[in-house]
């Protein structure tokens, strides 16, 4: 419907305005859209392009965390619907920022069928960025994340077997890469105060 490519192109549009001056992490310090669009893309090819607002939400996943965006600004430019599913994927920062990694395996098995999709394409995202375009940290630091998303995305999963095997291969593909170990289980204890 062209009512959604519309408010599918304004998020666009909102999205880079709000992170113009935020880049990845990664060797190539790409502008942050770039991770944003594909995890948007990542959301249409696994809803066969039937949930606008899911794909919306994608534009928008880091937007509250990242750029100090209210719910209320995204229910007022999207509905209530895409603002929800964002808040959904939204850590809740009040938490230490130590434990957070811990409180999101825990909330991401508790949100909806919808935002899980979401979180899991994140997730494949993240996992490609440190394959194709690795931050500086150190092998165990990778290893370490690679697990936490295993986690994550252990209590995530089974709602949408596209997306759910788009992360597997990720994290197979780390795997036979060396960057990921296999029977590496992630576990709260692991975590440092200096990590994000
Ligand atoms: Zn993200």
């Amino acid at each position: 419907m062209s009512s959604d490519i519309s408010r599918i192109t304004r998020a666009l549009e909102f999205a880079c305005r709000k992170h113009v001056h935020q880049r990845r992490k990664g060797e190539h310090g790409e502008p942050y859209v770039n991770h944003l669009a594909e995890v948007a893309h990542l959301v249409a090819e696994a809803t066969g392009g039937n949930d606008a607002n899911l794909v919306i939400a994608a534009l928008l996943h880091d937007c509250v965390e990242d750029q100090g965006v209210t719910r209320d600004e995204i229910g007022a430019v999207f509905g209530d619907d895409v603002a929800g599913l964002v808040m959904e994927v939204t850590d809740d920062k009040q938490i230490p920022k130590h434990l957070r990694k811990l409180a999101q395996v825990e909330h991401a098995a508790r949100i909806s069928a919808r935002a899980r999709v979401l979180k899991i394409a994140d997730k494949t995202a993240n996992l490609r960025s440190i394959q194709h375009s690795p931050p500086a940290w150190p092998a165990g630091r990778k290893r370490r994340y690679f697990a936490w998303a295993q986690a994550v995305v252990a209590g995530a999963r089974g709602s949408n077997p596209a997306i759910d095997a788009a992360f597997d291969a990720e994290v197979e593909q780390a795997m036979a890469a060396g960057i990921a170990q296999r029977g590496f289980v992630w576990h709260a204890g692991l975590e440092t105060e200096g990590d994000d």
